[in-house]
């Protein structure tokens, strides 16, 4: 492929969530960053911003209440101009957006009309999207004339079929208010399954990939010749796979339960079933991972039922998308808990058995000890589909589609493919 990207500059990616705002500078052409920080507890009294450069780390204290303009001025003025060479070489800013609704299916230089665009969608990712829109605006001021580019969680997706993003509700819910499902972290299962297509010797057009991107938030996608055919989360991030604390799929008859019966209000639900559910809720001791394998080893009962409706629940999700797909080339493992749990690998594939997936202990035992970065295959020779563990890398993803898009090249953006990381 003739590299488009060789002359490009750096890219600033950007992720604004409501009180924190995640940035990098990304060298699109092999996903190197050469700076990363995090602006947190923002509008609140003492926010901070910290970052990484050059393998130091550094921190500071922002004035009380400052929020991401803010963030991006210290970003400007502090961390790049005082390293003039990188202010220079930015060349773009590149915006992850949670939600695109139906709007966007692929990455898209940002003007008036995809503002308003964003704008619309405020009513699917409340918390996200008004996020977002003050993050172009502080880019806007500090980068003035500079392009930005959105890459939207839910672009990925919009490839789903009817049949797998309408539900079974009064149709005029869709029509009239967008009720579908969208499905999230687009981004990631994009980028791993390009990886896969790459691993596996194969077109992007010739693999079919289940990928299970498995963090404290958790979804899973089935893609059908590179493209999204259905994946886990809904309308909201809540649908799906069990997560960190977020509930996955349960009866709705529990909602009005909830509200009737026991008289919680609308906000209560919310955060019960958001921020008290899942690992933490059934544990009742924490939402991570690896402090739950801990526990469970040394007898706590409610993280081992935690761990294994987590893994039960995962293996149903991954045979059900395998009548999604008919055949399937490999399952992917990604996020921090897919990259780095060989206990929650081996304890979903030994349930899959029966779909021919042969894990192999050493190999699986060994990636929780491989280099940062490798990309490997955790099955059996013998094993189809193949089982591999692929670290994923969205600010790469964001950086590229910015850095194609500013090149001349508006066409749907792949996933890198090669090495770097
Ligand atoms: P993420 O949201 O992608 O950063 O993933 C966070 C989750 O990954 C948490 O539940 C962590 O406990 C989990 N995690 C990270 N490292 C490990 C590990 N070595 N073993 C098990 N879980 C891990």
């Amino acid at each position: 492929m003739p590299d488009k990207l060789a002359n490009s500059g750096q890219v600033l990616v950007l992720n604004c969530g409501s009180s924190s705002l995640k940035f990098a500078l990304i060298d699109p052409r092999n996903g190197n960053a050469s700076l990363s920080g995090l602006g947190d507890a923002l509008g609140h009294s003492a926010p901070t911003v910290s970052w990484k450069i050059g393998g130091d780390k550094h921190s500071a204290t922002l004035k009380e209440g400052a929020k991401h303009t803010e963030v991006i001025e210290f970003v400007v003025t502090n961390i790049l101009a005082a390293q003039g060479a990188l202010l220079q070489d930015v060349s773009a800013i590149g915006h992850r957006i949670v939600h695109g609704g139906e709007k966007f299916s692929h990455s898209v230089r940002i003007n008036d009309q995809v503002i308003r665009a964003i704008q619309d969608c405020v009513a699917l990712a409340p918390l996200h999207n008004p996020a977002h829109l003050q993050g172009i605006e502080a880019a806007t001021k500090a980068f003035p004339g500079l392009p930005q580019i959105a890459v939207f969680d839910t672009a990925f997706h919009q490839t789903m079929p009817r049949q797998a993003y309408i539900y079974a509700l009064p149709y005029e819910l869709y029509e009239e208010h967008g009720i579908r499902r969208y499905g999230m972290h687009g981004t990631s299962h994009r980028f791993v399954a390009e990886r896969a297509a790459a691993i596996l010797g194969k077109a992007r057009a010739d693999v079919n990939i289940i990928s299970a991107h498995l963090g404290n938030g958790a979804s899973i996608a089935a893609i059908q010749a590179g493209k999204s055919v259905d994946t886990s989360m809904g309308l909201t991030p809540m649908e799906g796979l069990v997560m960190g604390t977020r509930c996955g799929d349960i009866d709705p008859g529990i909602l009005l339960h909830l509200g009737v019966r026991l008289d919680y209000c609308a906000k209560e639900i919310n955060d019960l079933l958001n921020k008290k559910s899942g690992l933490l809720g059934i544990s009742q001791l924490s939402n991570d991972c690896r402090a739950l394998e801990q526990a469970a080893a040394e007898g706590h009962r409610g993280a081992q039922l935690a761990l294994d409706i987590f893994c039960y629940r995962l293996a149903k999700y991954i045979a059900s998308y395998h009548a999604v797909l008919s055949m399937v080339d490999a399952l992917v493992f990604t996020g921090g808990i897919g990259e780095n749990s060989s206990w929650i690998r081996e304890n979903v594939l030994k349930r899959l058995r029966g779909l021919g997936y042969q894990i192999n202990q050493v190999r699986n035992l060994e990636m929780r000890f491989g280099a940062e970065g490798a990309i490997e295959d955790v099955s059996d020779d013998s094993s189809s589909p193949k089982v591999l563990v692929i670290p994923t890398n969205e600010e790469w993803v964001i950086a590229r589609d910015a850095a194609q898009i500013i090149n001349g090249d508006d066409s749907p953006v792949p996933a890198p493919l090669a090495g770097g990381d």
